[in-house]
């Protein structure tokens, strides 16, 4: 019937035209999730897939060219200071600045990180358009009723010269961006950044394990008192050995500050001294220890909180007992240190403030922190032949003693600087002319049979 055949002819029409929308919106959307595989959403600019598509195509070929990476380094603070939407202006504003500047394409490689092949066979070429751009991206620039000024990074790495990998490239572009230096926004990649970053990263895995695997021990420095003559008491240092290493703490303090377990070293270094004073006064020796506080340590209140729970759980006096803190710890939070000291000295712990004479506000310092001890740093012992700092240390050793105080002298290697030292006034002092920091066995023979002059094991209050 004809009918039937135009009912079917309209069926199967219809069901073609469905077929064929439907493969029409599969294509479109593979087609899309290709794209938005290698492209930034918020820039539109190709992303690092097809950034790494890309190299790979260009090292097939064998002419030279440069990878440039740059960064904007403060994009969270402009976000943060005006809004996102600012921020995304700025970002774009850079995009352009860079296309027209270095007349290449841009990729994003990251939200705040982009990046321009240079297919330039003469790296200075690369070099001088980054040097160009950068200079230009640094004036101002007036968004929405916004000034912003934008610090920006460039990592520069080259092919072959540096790498034949895309992916490879791509890392160590960005090993030059975010290496933190002080010369030139701008860094040309360096095996030696490489290796240095490698080395620090090794050193935290190994820092994390480190207490775990009783890698710490203490080393004590004595202080003599130069009055008596005698100890007057010992400073524990701490030293950590790893895979046969020693690596002193100048290296592995501010990273373990870094990575937040400072906390955790501060009180097995108390644990330490608090058992080895335990033990010593079972071998009748009262003897003082003073022990060193990273900023991080007085930011809260836990680990002075667990100072004066060991000292009190030791039923030692606590007199025998002192904390060493830098200025860099009054940065942080000025009312909760001050409260922290007063904890502290209420028990009748001392406080030492160290290195003083190597920071910005140490006088302020002076004024503002409950002090028992001022530590005169190294730098000044060093020169304290001259005129100058011989009236500078003497000022000190004024202040200190007009104000209640007493002072220690750190890093005395020569008799002439601990004959100076004496004719001023100064209380103690701590050096390799008296002796280095020492192992707990030779810590304990010195005390027997000091080498330099008599001291020995003495009553300290
Ligand atoms: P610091 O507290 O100022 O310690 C004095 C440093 O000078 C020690 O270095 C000591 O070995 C060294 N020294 C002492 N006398 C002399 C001398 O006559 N000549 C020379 N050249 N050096 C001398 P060390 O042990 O390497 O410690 C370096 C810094 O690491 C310390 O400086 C301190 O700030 C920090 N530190 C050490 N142990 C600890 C700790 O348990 N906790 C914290 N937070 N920091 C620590
Ligand atoms: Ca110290
Ligand atoms: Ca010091």
């Amino acid at each position: 019937q004809p009918a039937g055949w135009i009912v079917r002819w309209v069926f199967f029409s219809l069901i073609g035209l469905l077929i064929a929308v439907l493969f029409k919106w599969i294509l479109s959307y593979t087609q899309k999730e290709k794209e938005l595989s290698t492209t930034n959403l918020i820039t539109g600019l190709p992303n690092a897939n097809k950034l790494n598509t890309d190299l790979e195509t260009l090292m097939r070929g064998e002419t030279a060219f440069s990878l440039l990476g740059f960064r904007i380094e403060n994009f969270e603070e402009v976000n943060q200071c005006t809004s996102y939407e600012i921020g995304v202006k700025a970002l774009l504003k850079t995009v352009e600045t860079l296309k027209r500047i270095l007349q290449c394409s841009v990729y994003s490689v990251n939200t705040h990180e982009l990046a321009v092949v240079f297919p330039d066979e003469d790296p200075q070429a690369a070099r001088s358009a980054a040097l160009q751009f950068l200079t230009e991206i640094k004036k101002p620039l007036s968004l929405d009723g916004f000034n912003i000024a934008l610090i920006i990074k460039c990592g520069l790495v080259q092919f072959p010269r540096h790498t034949q990998d895309p992916g490879d490239m791509i890392k160590k572009m960005r090993i030059a961006l975010t290496h933190e230096t002080t010369e030139s926004e701008l860094q040309v990649y360096d095996i030696a950044i490489a290796e240095e970053r490698k080395a620090r990263f090794d050193m935290a895995v190994a820092l994390l394990g480190a207490l775990k695997n009783r890698e710490f021990y203490l080393v004590y420095q004595p202080k003599i008192d130069l009055q008596s003559g005698r100890v007057a008491g010992v400073e524990a240092l701490l030293r950590w050995e790893h895979a046969g290493t020693l690596i002193g703490p100048a290296t592995f303090i501010c990273l373990a500050e870094e990575l937040g377990v400072i906390g955790d070293i501060t009180k097995w270094v108390v644990r330490s001294s608090v058992a080895q004073a335990v033990r010593w006064k079972n071998a009748g020796v009262d003897m003082p220890i003073a022990l060193n506080l990273s900023p991080k340590d007085l930011k809260d209140q836990n680990v002075v909180r667990y100072l004066i729970e060991c000292i009190e759980g030791s039923s030692l006096d606590p007199r025998l007992f002192e904390v060493e803190l830098t200025e860099r710890s009054l940065f942080e939070n000025e009312q909760m240190l001050l409260q922290l000291l007063k904890m502290l000295r209420d028990l009748g712990v001392k406080v030492a403030l160290d290195d003083v004479g190597t920071g910005y506000n140490s006088l302020v310092d002076l004024v503002i922190i409950p002090i028992d001890h001022i530590k005169i740093d190294k730098t000044f012992i060093d020169h304290i032949s001259s005129e100058n700092y011989r009236v500078l240390v003497k000022s000190v050793i004024d202040f200190a003693h007009n104000t209640g105080g007493q002072v220690v002298a750190e890093g005395v290697e020569t008799k002439e600087q601990l004959d100076i030292l004496k004719n001023m006034g100064c209380n103690y002092v701590q050096g390799y002319y008296y002796s280095k920091p020492l192992p707990l066995c030779e810590l304990e023979a010195y005390l027997a049979y000091p080498h330099a002059g008599p001291p020995s094991p003495g009553v300290y209050h």
